[in-house]
């Protein structure tokens, strides 16, 4: 087998802060007129750059945000993306295959994830899943507004946002707001209702006061019902800081249904949660697999494969239902020179593929999908799985040690359910802070001071927390668990 396995070592996270600081004080100052030749600054970039950065996807110790790690074969992939300079922007079948690996590829993701590529005909790579989220958000933006205007009968015309703007779509659709309705949001939820003008203070969270992951379906119908109002829903599938799901099967029918009854778009973030989708259906996965049941019903959907793919950054997913409606909000209009070439000559598939700079935010654009089509080929769906059964397998280690552990408790603690439920209920991120409040503060400083293994800091319940997310295919539990016990304890000792 071909498939890489992890190495047997794993270098330490972070460069020293030396390293960082001879790197800084390297950096050259000005413009120089004359250059200083490509093999002098190559040697600068290797020397004194490099050292400075911290690649997280390098260690499989690091535990930081969600990363992901880059698979070889995604690497060489990569390589040959800026050796050959491919631009991915127009749908051109004689003169490239460019467009068709990005469909081919983009199929093979939808394959994995048991969606079916033709339920999906707008689907693109996005730079990552904020601009997924931007994407889903002016697609629903466009489909609800001429939604509430074909139902109006004082509008008596189409109406499209992508022609008259949002400000005169509303006023002649007879709409006062727009809403977007979600719970434990992803922060890009946010910059994204800014950036489509919908503003950050539309996102309204309509999460269960006893879990605020789930969503208080009776609340969510009176503000699908508010007058005047259209919205989209956004489900996060899963949340960054605990690794839950928002819904589970039963919940995303009756989102769906309640978002035919009102008009509204359904949204799913599954920024990293996509991938659960290719878990076994198992008992030991029982409420992951719920957690992704019925994404299928969803009109739109955000994923990343610079996450849990492991192809390099950056590269985001975005999949919708409505190809017209992606076409109406994102076609370059009147630029003749960007048509496609004639496609008399060529296949029906091949003719059918629409050019990426007419679906998505960019006319310009990386081949990005020559690594997710490398590293999905090379390595096959078992090793993704298998990938992902490991990351969660050492998710869950760490989580059963908190939970036995003296010093520590696992988070969020206030949902009742058994050891196995909450054990079966962790992905791959575990939350966490110290039992002594006093160790809080600084607990993350304390668990990375070693430099030999990462965690991020967040905040629970308004108060310091810290957080475990494990996204590496270089992810081997019995190398790294004993690694990650022993920095545990030291942190509680460590002084700051
Ligand atoms: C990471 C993440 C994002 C943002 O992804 P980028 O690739 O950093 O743009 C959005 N939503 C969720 C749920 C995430 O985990």
């Amino acid at each position: 087998m071909t498939t890489p396995s992890p190495p047997r070592s794993s270098p330490g996270v972070l460069p020293s802060v030396d390293a960082i600081q001879v790197a800084r004080s390297s950096l050259l100052k000005t413009l120089p007129g004359e250059g200083l030749g490509a093999e002098h600054i190559e040697a600068h970039l290797r020397n004194d750059i490099v050292p400075g950065l911290n690649r997280p996807s390098e260690s499989s110790h690091y535990y930081g945000f969600v990363i992901g790690g880059v698979a070889p074969a995604a690497r060489t992939a990569d390589y040959l993306v800026t050796e050959t300079d491919q631009n991915v922007g127009v749908h051109l079948p004689k003169e490239t295959i460019a467009t068709e690996v990005e469909d081919r590829a983009l199929h093979m993701v939808c394959e994995l994830l048991d969606l079916h590529p033709r339920d999906w005909p707008h689907r693109t790579f996005t730079t990552g899943a904020t601009a997924s989220n931007v994407l889903g958000l002016a697609v629903g933006r466009e489909h609800i507004i001429q939604k509430v205007a074909a139902h109006s009968s004082s509008v008596g015309r189409a109406i499209s946002v992508a022609d008259i703007g949002l400000h005169k779509a509303m006023k002649w659709a007879g709409i006062s707001d727009v809403h977007i309705l979600t719970t434990v949001a992803h922060s890009s939820l946010r910059k994204a209702a800014s950036i489509v003008g919908l503003g950050r203070s539309a996102v309204i969270d309509v999460g269960r006061p006893d879990q605020p992951h789930r969503f208080d379906l009776s609340y969510l119908r009176d503000l699908l019902s508010t007058a005047d109002t259209a919205s989209i829903v956004v489900v996060s599938c899963a949340e960054i800081n605990t690794g839950f799901f928002a819904t589970d099967g039963a919940d995303m029918v009756k989102i769906r249904a309640l978002c035919d009854q009102y008009g509204a778009w359904l949204h799913v973030d599954a920024a990293f949660g996509l991938l659960a989708r290719a878990l076994p259906q198992t008992k030991d996965y029982a409420s992951l697999n719920a957690g992704v049941a019925g994404l299928q019903l969803a009109d739109s959907i955000t994923g990343d494969a610079h996450k849990l793919l492991n192809v390099p950054y950056d590269c985001g997913i975005f999949l919708s239902r409505y190809l017209a409606t992606g076409v109406n909000v994102f076609q370059n209009t009147n630029a003749a020179y960007l048509k496609p070439a004639s496609s008399e000559t060529t296949t029906s598939t091949a003719r059918d593929i629409p050019s990426p700079l007419n679906i998505g935010i960019e006319n310009s654009r990386r081949f990005r999908a020559l690594p997710v089509y490398a590293s999905l080929t090379a390595y096959g769906r078992i090793w993704y799985r298998d990938m992902l059964e490991r990351q969660i397998r050492l998710a869950r280690c760490i989580a059963e040690s908190i939970l036995e552990s003296n010093e520590f408790v696992l988070l969020p603690n206030d949902i009742k359910m058994t050891r196995a439920e909450r054990l079966g209920r962790v992905y791959i991120i575990v939350l966490f802070r110290a039992k002594d409040d006093s160790l809080n503060d600084a607990l993350v400083q304390r668990i990375n001071g070693s430099r030999k293994i990462y965690v991020s800091g967040t905040q629970w319940d308004g108060k310091p927390a810290a957080r475990f997310a494990i996204a590496t295919w270089k992810v081997d539990v019995e190398r790294d668990l004993p690694v990650i016990k022993e920095e545990l304890t030291n942190a509680v000792r460590r002084a700051v």
